[in-house]
């Protein structure tokens, strides 16, 4: 490391050698969700209820809700509960953890389609082989709920008739 004594060193000036400092920055920031995202968000936190939003043109709902609508683009300004059960269109098992993995593995990622929705929601399922293409499931909520899409821990299968009659 070079060290200097300005006050008393005349020579020209030469381009230095690059400077490092070392430190870290940390930004805590809160921002606005939106009438759209927040309308959804909301509505998980403060009723456990799923929103969606209803194209004033053609009427398709989408969940989660959007501004517009992605296939006449007209607006969408009205919102409709959907759900809680949907239907599963597509899923996909993590087997193996990965860094800020949103559970511990075995889980599985799954497409839901909510009953009133146009639209699938991407969320969580439990490892359970009743979790496939076509089954039908039903979301859990947390008890303490913050406003996020994480308020719906994850979608779990609807239990079978059979056990329904067994637990009775
Ligand atoms: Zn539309």
């Amino acid at each position: 490391m070079k060290t200097s004594d300005a006050t008393h060193d005349r020579r020209p000036l030469e381009p230095p050698e690059l400077v490092y400092l070392k430190g870290e920055t940390r930004c805590h920031y809160t921002w606005s969700t939106g009438e759209v995202v927040g309308s959804f968000l909301g509505a998980l936190r403060d009723h456990a209820r799923i929103l969606g939003a209803v194209c004033s043109g053609c009427g398709r709902v989408a969940v989660p809700p959007l501004s517009y609508c992605e296939e006449c683009c007209s607006a969408m300004e009205d919102y409709r509960e959907v759900g809680p059960r949907g239907v599963v269109m597509s899923w996909t098992r993590v087997a193996a953890g990965f860094p800020d993995a949103p559970l511990p593995a075995p889980f599985r990622y799954v497409l839901v389609k909510l009953a009133g929705a146009d639209t699938s929601l991407l969320h969580l399922a439990p490892d359970d082989e009743r979790v496939v293409v076509g089954a039908t499931l039903h979301p859990e909520f947390r008890k303490v709920r913050r406003g996020a899409i994480t308020d719906i821990k994850w979608f779990v299968p609807d239990e079978s008739a059979e056990e329904r009659t067994r637990e009775q």
